[in-house]
């Protein structure tokens, strides 16, 4: 997977910067479930990368960022690492149903159309 110099510069900025604190863990149970803590999380990213599901299971809610000392915004990373694996063709599988379920649920076939008449 690569992923785009932007994504790598803002995950570089939270590895070399974290000082493991924890503060944005606290209220987080996404960072609680997947990480030891932000600096390890996005060194790891660094290095060999992560799964998918991991970007795309931070809520982007922004929380971190006003509880972090240095406002670290751990959000736009995750988010932008979700932008990268979208260019890269949807990686999750679990979305492939959600996809079929969209074009099904618009085709003709299954689709009826209720007017209301009741004769
Ligand atoms: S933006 Fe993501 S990492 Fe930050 S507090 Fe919200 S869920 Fe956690
Ligand atoms: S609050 Fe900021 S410095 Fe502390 S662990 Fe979280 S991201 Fe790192």
């Amino acid at each position: 997977m690569d992923y785009s110099e932007r994504t790598i510069e803002m995950a570089r900025l939270i590895a070399e910067n974290c000082t493991s604190c924890k503060r944005c863990m606290k209220d987080c149970l996404f960072l609680q479930q997947y990480c030891e803590d932000p600096q390890k999380l996005f060194q790891q990213f660094l290095e060999e990368g992560l799964e998918p599901i991991i970007p795309y299971s931070c809520m982007l809610c922004g929380r971190c960022t006003v509880v972090c000392p240095l406002q670290l915004k751990l959000d736009e990373a995750f988010l932008a690492m979700r932008q990268d694996l979208i260019k890269d063709g949807l990686p999750l599988k679990q979305l492939k149903s959600v996809e079929m379920h969209q074009k099904l649920s618009t085709s003709k076939l299954f689709t009826a159309v209720n007017r209301g008449d009741t004769k």
